[in-house]
This record gives C-alpha cells, sequence and structure tokens, in this order.
C-alpha cells in the first residue's frame, strides 16, 4: 500500500474533500518497531475542528442523512462493512506500522471491525421507540429516537481503528454525522476509513476525520458548541477532563476509560485452559488494553503450580518484529508509554514485588535498533503495591493470592476501576456467584474472550460510563422525542374563555 511504501503526506477528510490542514502544517507519523517515519499527517488546528463542524452540521441539519430512509442508511453502512473486508489485510498491515501492534492481532481486529459495521448496518432500522399507554382518555402518546447530532469521536492509539469503528458504527446507524479524531500517534488507519465511506457513498459531511498530534485538538473538539456528543475513549485522567469541560455546552458524553481488570483463577479451575486464557489475558495487545486481566489473582492452593505454568509459558512468547507471523508481543507504541512502564517495573522493585519474569526493555534484533520494545515480564505483589493497583498498560502481570472466594471477591473489587473480570473455575455455583458479585461492566468466565459486537462494553466506577457495542448504544446516539396527540372529538378548551 502507498502509505507504508516511504512516508506518505496526509489530509483531513472534510465535507468528502481532502485538505490540508488550514495553516499548512504537518507532523511525522513514525513506526513504534523500528523508528521510521511512515507518514507526514496534516496536523490540524482549531480553526479545521471549525470547518469539520460546520461540514458534519450542515450535513445533520441541511443533508439527508438523519431524514434517509434507515434502510438505505444501512446499505451504506453495510458497504463500509464489505470494502473493509475487501481490504482488511492492507489495513492490517497499515495499523501494524502505526501501531506496533502484531499482524495476527491487527488481522483478528480487522474482522471485529466488519462485524461491527455489520452489525449496526443491523440496528439503523431497529432504533425503536415506543407506543405508551395513554396518558388521559382520547390521548395517544409515542417516543421517535432521533440523531442525537453531531458526535465528536475521540479514540486512543491502542485499538486505532477498532474503537473508532466502536462509535462510528452507531453514529452513523442512528443517523448522526461525525467529526472523529484519531490519536495522533496512530491516524492513518482512520484515513482508510475515510477513503471508504467515501467510496461506499456516503454523503457528504457526515464522516469527517481530522489529524494532529496535540491535545489542543480533542480539547477544541469537546468545547464546540457545534458538537451534540461526546463519545471517549482513553484514559481516566482525560476523561475526566473531557466531562468537565463537555458540562460546559452540556454535551451528551460517554467514557470508556482505563482499567486494572482482575483474572480470578479458583483453585476447582482447569489449571492448563486458566493458565492459557490468563496469559492471553494479560498479555494480548502487548498489554496496551484497557481490558487486560493485568491482575491475577490465585487461589492459595494452586498457586505455586499456576504460577510455574504461567511464568513457563509466558517465557516461550515470542517479541519482536509485528509482521513476523510467529510474534506475539508487538512493540510499545509510544515512548511515552514504554517510560511508563519502565517506571512501574522500578516502582515494584522499590516496594517490593518479586520479580518472576522480565522486568527489562528487549532488544529484538537487526532493523529494529530505534524500536520499542518490553519484556513479557511477572511480578508477585501484594495488593497495595501500585504495581497491582494502577494500570500500567504494557505486557506486566502482578500475581497475587487470595485464601477463599470471600476474599477473592473483595480483592478484584477493590479497585478504583471496573471495566472487565475472568474467572476460572469448573463449579458453576461459584463462577456464577463471584460473576454476580464482581462491580465490572463486563464477567468472562473460562474465557479471555469478553468483546463481541451485539454484547454491550463499558465500565463501572472509573472506567466510565455508557455502553458500546451493544444494541441499548443507539439510545446513546439518539434523542428520545416525546409525541403526544389529542384524538378527542371535541376540541380542548382548557381556559374555557
Ligand atoms: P489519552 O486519554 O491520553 O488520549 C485519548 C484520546 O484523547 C487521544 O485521541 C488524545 O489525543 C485525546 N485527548 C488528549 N487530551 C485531550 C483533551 N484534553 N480533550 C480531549 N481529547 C484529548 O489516552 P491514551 O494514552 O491515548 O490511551 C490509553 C488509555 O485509554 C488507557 O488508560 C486505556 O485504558 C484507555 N482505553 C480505554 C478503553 C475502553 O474501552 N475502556 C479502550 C482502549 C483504551
Amino acid at each position: 500500500m502507498a502509505v507504508t511504501a516511504a512516508a506518505t503526506k496526509t489530509q483531513l477528510f472534510i465535507g468528502n474533500q481532502w485538505l490540508d490542514a488550514s495553516d499548512g502544517a504537518t507532523y511525522d507519523d513514525t513506526n513504534p518497531a523500528t523508528g521510521a517515519v511512515i507518514a507526514r499527517v496534516a496536523n490540524a488546528s482549531a480553526s479545521d475542528v471549525d470547518r469539520a463542524v460546520a461540514a458534519a452540521r450542515d450535513a445533520l441539519e441541511r443533508g439527508k442523512w438523519a431524514t434517509m430512509a434507515a434502510s438505505r442508511r444501512a446499505k451504506i453502512i453495510y458497504k463500509i462493512a464489505q470494502l473493509i473486508a475487501e481490504r482488511a489485510g492492507d489495513i492490517a498491515l497499515v495499523e501494524v506500522r502505526d501501531n506496533g501492534k502484531t499482524l495476527g492481532t491487527a488481522k483478528g481486529e480487522l474482522g471485529a471491525i466488519v462485524d461491527c459495521f455489520e452489525f449496526y448496518a443491523g440496528a439503523a432500522t431497529k432504533n425503536y421507540g415506543n407506543s405508551l399507554p395513554g396518558p388521559m382518555p382520547n390521548y395517544l402518546a409515542q417516543t421517535v429516537r432521533e440523531p442525537v447530532g453531531v458526535v465528536g469521536a475521540i479514540v486512543p492509539w491502542n485499538f486505532p481503528l477498532l474503537l473508532a469503528s466502536w462509535k462510528v458504527a452507531p453514529a452513523l446507524a442512528a443517523g448522526c454525522t461525525v467529526v472523529l479524531k484519531p490519536a495522533g500517534q496512530t491516524p492513518l488507519t482512520a484515513l482508510e476509513l475515510a477513503k471508504i465511506a467515501l467510496e461506499a457513498g456516503l454523503p457528504e459531511g457526515v464522516l469527517n476525520v481530522v489529524t494532529g498530534e496535540g491535545r489542543d485538538l480533542g480539547q477544541a473538539i469537546v468545547e464546540h458548541p457545534g458538537i451534540d456528543k461526546i463519545a471517549f475513549t482513553g484514559s481516566t485522567a482525560t476523561g475526566k477532563r473531557v466531562a468537565a469541560t463537555a458540562a460546559q455546552t452540556v454535551k451528551r458524553v460517554t467514557l470508556e476509560l482505563g482499567g486494572k481488570s482482575p483474572s480470578l483463577v479458583f483453585g476447582d479451575a482447569d489449571l492448563q485452559q486458566a493458565v492459557n486464557g490468563a496469559l492471553y489475558g494479560v498479555f494480548y495487545n502487548a498489554g496496551q488494553c484497557c481490558e487486560a486481566r493485568s491482575r491475577i489473582l490465585v487461589q492459595e492452593s494452586i498457586a505455586d503450580e499456576f504460577i510455574e505454568m504461567f511464568t513457563a509459558k509466558a517465557r516461550k512468547l515470542r517479541v519482536g518484529n509485528p509482521e513476523d507471523p510467529q510474534t506475539q508481543i508487538g512493540a510499545i507504541t509510544t515512548q511515552e508509554q514504554l517510560d511508563k512502564i519502565k517506571s512501574y517495573c522500578q516502582i515494584g522493585a522499590s516496594e517490593g514485588a518479586k520479580l518472576l519474569l522480565g522486568g527489562e526493555p528487549v532488544s529484538v534484533g537487526p532493523g529494529f535498533e530505534e524500536g520499542k520494545f518490553w519484556s513479557v515480564s511477572a511480578y508477585e505483589a501484594q495488593p497495595a503495591h501500585r504495581i497491582s493497583r494502577e494500570e500500567v498498560f504494557g505486557p506486566v502481570a502482578s500475581f497475587t493470592r487470595f485464601k477463599d472466594e470471600a476474599q477473592a471477591i473483595e480483592l478484584a473489587n477493590d479497585s478504583e476501576y471496573g471495566l472487565s473480570a475472568s474467572i476460572w473455575s469448573q463449579n458453576i455455583g461459584r463462577a456464577s456467584r463471584a460473576a454476580k458479585a464482581l462491580r465490572t461492566g463486563t464477567v468472562a468466565i473460562n474465557t479471555p474472550y469478553a468483546v463481541f459486537p451485539g454484547v454491550p462494553f463499558g465500565g463501572y466506577k472509573q472506567s466510565g460510563y455508557g455502553r458500546e457495542l451493544g444494541i441499548e448504544t443507539m439510545a446513546l446516539y439518539s434523542e428520545t422525542k416525546s409525541v403526544i396527540t389529542y384524538i378527542g372529538e371535541k376540541p380542548i378548551d382548557p381556559f374555557g374563555v
């Protein structure tokens, strides 16, 4: 693909036009595995946000998207899914080079992105209102769902196109128009989506993509009075700022934020299955995953055996060239993130967590000297250690032992986050009790896989609010309008004057 062959210049996508930033600014986008510059990206500013919002508002208020038959909207969204499926291999490679994730991971995401657009193509015709019991004799009452308006979609760098699709697909299905801002470090696949949307026949201004490297761009979107809703995925710290800023213009907000999710491994688990699942749960996407099950809580009766099996397998994971199909752990996406992982490993050591594996940067050979790689790492830590409590967002597992079910639940819930959890147990009663007691948006029993289109995804507590991926997500991209109709024969005359 041209974009990956040499540093390509990219543009903003506004009103179905490809445009430079209004001041002509660009920045360099690099491949985290090699350090090579792969694109010179348009560096948008607040005035470009104005242009994108104007296009999106115009499309909302004067365009035909919101008023188009839902079945026609559905066909265009479905066409987007088909085009993504056709180009999945090429787009996956762009994601690998932009983000540093492995090819296998990126290909898996592309499948999930197609599923997401297909799911919401179907949802477009099912955004039902209600017929309500008459509030008084001779009255009909109904609700209709209308698009919430212009959506500002802001996504992080760890799953660039996947998390964009979780927002763009339901927004389009509900009849909204969108200004999408990918993370500065990983802008390229959002631009691939724009190309596909254009080809699929999405009308002018319905999807706009603004790229830029600084925090100011996201801030300009959140502040903009022409935007009605912010759909944000990112860190809890930024999410709090987003919510506070959005409150100034009473925007609707959904927040998918950070996590410190646990795997609970009970003594009655199928050990091999639990080891394999826990390994994937924490090291998938090099641990740069909001729902990474980075706290492994393991029952004392099996802890030694489990930890030994886990670390033996973890040692076999290959860190290296993300484009090599044999690689399981790719590059760390940003220098800031690599520094953060390093600092958490140092904190772990200084607080007395026991190093079981890794804990250091790793060199993966010629051609990758400038790459950012961290070893597969594991610690045995106390619940109070920061490495057990704070989001590391890297390939770092922390083990803690528990005595019994009550203590497992207590430890699992002792977190400011509440995104996900996995339970490993062959006892259906125990697993179900634990699932009920956990304060997390998702609970996966005997599997690390917990994210599927059609299954709502989102957080309890400081992991955010709102749900993505579900049919209920449609309500979060809609306003409910109540329509009340008087059907009596006798004209109403309330004042009787
Ligand atoms: P981040 O919060 O720094 O950035 C996220 C996005 O917000 C980026 O596009 C960024 O440019 C933008 N942004 C930064 N400052 C902003 C501001 N003041 N106003 C508006 N937008 C702003 O997060 P990150 O480092 O890119 O991503 C990692 C974080 O994302 C982790 O904490 C992770 O847990 C979280 N995450 C959550 C989920 C989920 O579904 N819950 C999924 C993936 C990642």
